[in-house]
């Protein structure tokens, strides 16, 4: 019987990550195509992926594959092209390098089945997530910028619009992706002659919004290749001018990257120009907002004078007021003015 799952203690698999020596690189990746038998094709490519040592996430559905994974270094040549000749469908399938990443993310190799790839809320058995629009590169999406027939639609969510996004961007005000997708319909009904182009930060959603609208009868839809992150690492490397403006919204401690040097964002508490989030400092509340420096220090790194008065009680007081609260990751959606407790971030963990 082969072993197609770890059984070693997390602990103990976090130490020895930490105790090896080669370097290992994060690499990123997914791929809509359709995978018949998605159990046994996640067994087949587990054994893969252990023979090469890879630790990460790794997510299969009938819809595709998406993967955050580590590979020792020496290792990443052979793993490139186990990956190509895994399936057709993956055959030069672009990869993610992370460049700013010690790749000491993951220490045990997960690798799960699920109904999707990423949440879609899709009900209709006739959608083909692999439909998708046409791929643009970096100066295919310039010249859409001055294309007046196309329209940029941003299927990220309100706060990572907020502190960044292509000129003249569309935003679709809902909380999350499914919820996105048939107001995207919606709002392009009488555009329908119109050049849609929809971004994300990574690709995954945007490739997948592209598939329905295609599904709902848009002729012209094209999305960013690789989506913004993709498109300023090409931009920059191409010398083309980089016309995103603002922040790229990112889930790693620095809450985003600066691609251009306007800030377009405002500090949710005094109003002044700023586009650094931050979470409540408060464990009890743990929002996600924009806090300048300034009510940083005034507020202890609080959202509220509520949070900051409780972060300054004893810890026993603070965990008898936290007992019973609602707690999760909330994030202040200004497109609804109120408090989001919904996450609308496509992790499949949740
Ligand atoms: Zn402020
Ligand atoms: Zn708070």
């Amino acid at each position: 019987m082969p072993v197609l799952h770890n059984r070693v203690s997390n602990e103990e698999l976090r130490e020895r990550m930490l105790a090896e020596t080669e370097p290992r690189t994060t690499i990123s990746f997914y791929k809509y195509f359709t995978i018949e038998a998605p159990q046994a094709t996640r067994d087949a490519l587990y054994q893969l992926f252990l023979s090469l040592n890879v630790f990460g996430r790794v997510y299969l559905a009938h819809e595709g594959i998406n993967a955050q994974i580590s590979v020792p270094e020496s290792r990443v040549d052979a793993f490139r092209e186990a990956i190509y000749a895994f399936h057709p469908a993956l055959n030069n399938l672009r990869l993610n390098i992370a460049l700013e990443d010690d790749g000491k993310s993951f220490w045990v190799l997960r690798m799960k089945v699920r109904d999707r790839i990423v949440a879609d809320g899709i009900d209709d058995p006739t959608f083909d997530a692999s439909d998708v629009g046409e791929y643009l590169k970096a100066a295919d999406v310039n010249a859409m910028l001055d294309d007046p027939s196309a329209v940029f639609i941003d299927m990220r969510n309100h706060y990572e619009y907020e502190v960044g996004h292509f000129e003249d961007a569309v935003e679709i005000p809902a909380d999350t992706f499914r919820e996105q997708l048939p107001k995207a319909v919606d709002m392009m009904q009488n555009d329908k002659e119109k050049k849609i182009v929809m971004y994300c930060t990574g690709g995954i959603r945007c490739e997948k919004a592209s598939a329905w609208m295609r599904h709902n009868g848009f002729q012209n839809v094209y999305h960013i290749e690789g989506g913004i992150i993709e498109y300023a690492r090409r931009a920059r490397e191409q010398g083309l001018p980089v016309r995103f403006v603002g922040k790229n919204f990112v889930f790693d401690e620095r809450m985003g990257e600066r691609i251009s040097d306007d800030v377009i964002a405002h500090c949710h508490q005094c109003g002044t120009p700023c586009d650094s989030h931050t979470n409540c400092k408060n464990d009890g509340c743990h929002l996600l907002f924009i806090q300048c420096p300034a009510c940083a220090e005034k507020f202890s790194g609080c959202c509220s004078e509520i949070c900051r008065d409780e972060l300054a009680l004893s810890p026993e007081e603070q965990r008898r007021r936290r007992a019973g609260r609602e707690n999760g990751n909330k994030i202040f959606n200004k497109s609804r003015g109120m408090l989001n407790t919904t996450l609308g971030i496509p992790d499949p963990e949740k």
